[in-house]
């Protein structure tokens, strides 16, 4: 049976806490392949200060490059509509037919929430999880959720290693904007990327290379 992952993500932008659980989840969970999907993002987000679905999509791309395990995917983007999870995961089930197990790789923020997404329940009884920690987020507080939706819905939830790292999207694009230094934070290509093209309103972005 072929393993396939889904990581669903605004990916504004990509970074290290990103791909070290990708490459965990698909470790752990033993994927053939991953799908790096960055969503469509809510018209409440749109502003300077964020980038377009194209530009999170390749900088998801340059992000991936040379890992012949992860791929980034525009199957969110396709869609012009918010991008509900369980909706992608039907369409990854279509695509992929009835003999892939499919899971969807989330840290513990979002996996604390998932129940009340739309469609959690389905979500949690059709489909695999692959869950990592997160800073800020108790690992205890991750298990008792994990043993709460086994009983729940029986669903397979796969425990990624993921060391606690307090990176996130919304932090980096303040570093960008004070002209901090993001090197090891971000792969060389994506922090290049925001560079050339001046995104978060990079101008005093400084050179790192
Ligand atoms: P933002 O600050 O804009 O919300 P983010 O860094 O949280 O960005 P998202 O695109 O919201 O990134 O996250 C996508 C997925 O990656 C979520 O499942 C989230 O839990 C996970 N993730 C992001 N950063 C980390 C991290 N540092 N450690 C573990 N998981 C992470
Ligand atoms: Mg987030």
């Amino acid at each position: 049976m072929k393993k396939i992952g889904i990581f669903g993500g605004t990916f504004d932008p990509i970074h290290i806490g990103h791909l070290i659980l990708a490459e965990q989840a698909a470790d752990a969970a033993d994927l053939d392949s991953l799908l790096l999907m960055p969503a469509q993002i809510s018209p409440f987000k749109i502003g300077k200060d964020v980038a377009s679905p194209r530009e999170r999509l390749e900088m998801v791309k340059l992000a991936v490059e040379g890992n012949p395990r992860l791929q980034a995917s525009d199957l969110e983007l396709q869609r012009k509509e918010i991008s509900y999870t369980a909706v992608t995961l039907d369409l990854c089930r279509e695509k992929f037919g009835k003999n892939a197990e499919i899971s969807f790789v989330l840290g513990a923020d979002a996996f604390l929430k998932i129940e009340q997404w739309r469609e959690g329940p389905r979500i949690l009884s059709e489909y695999c999880l692959i869950v990592g920690s997160r800073a800020g987020y108790l690992d205890e507080e991750r298990d008792a959720q994990i043993a709460k939706l086994r009983e729940r819905y029986h669903t397979k939830i796969t425990v990624a290693f993921m060391p606690k790292i307090e990176i996130s999207s919304t932090d980096i694009r303040k570093r960008i904007q004070e002209g901090r230094s993001l090197r090891y934070i971000l792969p060389p290509g994506v922090e290049a990327y925001i560079r050339d093209r001046g995104l978060y309103d990079a101008e005093r972005f400084k050179e790192t290379d």
